[in-house]
C-alpha cells in the first residue's frame, strides 16, 4: 500500500522551528511542564527574594534594583541545563536557543506535518 506523506506544517500559526505549539495555545498558561527550567528557577528566586526583601523591609525600588542585577548575572552567566545551546545571534548572546516566548522547544512534540488542526498563518 502506498504511504501517504503529509505536507509539511511550516506554515501553520502553530508551527515553530519544527515543534507544535497547538497545545499549549490551547491552554495558555497551563502547561507549566512545557516551561524553561531556566527561567522556573529564576522564578523561584524572585519569590523569595521578594520574601527577602520583605522581612528586611526594602523599599519596592531598592528591591528592584538588587534583582536586576540578579536577574543579569543569571541569564548573562552559564545556563544551567544541560541542553541550553547559544543562538549566535549576536543581540540575544545569552539567551537559549530553545527558548520561545517562556516555553523550551525542546519539551514540545515535533510538527508532525500538516495535520487536522493546521490553521495557515497569515501575517
Ligand atoms: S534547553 Fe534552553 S530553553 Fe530548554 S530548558 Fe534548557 S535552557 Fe531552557
Ligand atoms: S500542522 Fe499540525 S502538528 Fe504541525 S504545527 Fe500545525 S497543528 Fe501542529
Amino acid at each position: 500500500m502506498t504511504e501517504i506523506i503529509p505536507l509539511p506544517g511550516t506554515h501553520c500559526r502553530y508551527w515553530c522551528i519544527d515543534r507544535c505549539l497547538y497545545k499549549i495555545r490551547l491552554n495558555p498558561g497551563l502547561e507549566r511542564d512545557v516551561c524553561c527550567q531556566v527561567l522556573e528557577r529564576l522564578e523561584h528566586c524572585f519569590d523569595d527574594h521578594v520574601l527577602r526583601c520583605e522581612c528586611f523591609g526594602l523599599s519596592a525600588e531598592k528591591s528592584g534594583l538588587i534583582w536586576k542585577q540578579r536577574m543579569r548575572q543569571v541569564l548573562e552567566g552559564v545556563w544551567d541545563c544541560p541542553d541550553y545551546q547559544v543562538t549566535g545571534d549576536l543581540d540575544q548572546d545569552h539567551v537559549c536557543a530553545h527558548l520561545f516566548e517562556d516555553i523550551c522547544l525542546l519539551r514540545l512534540p515535533r510538527c508532525s506535518g500538516r495535520c487536522r488542526y493546521f490553521e495557515l498563518w497569515i501575517k
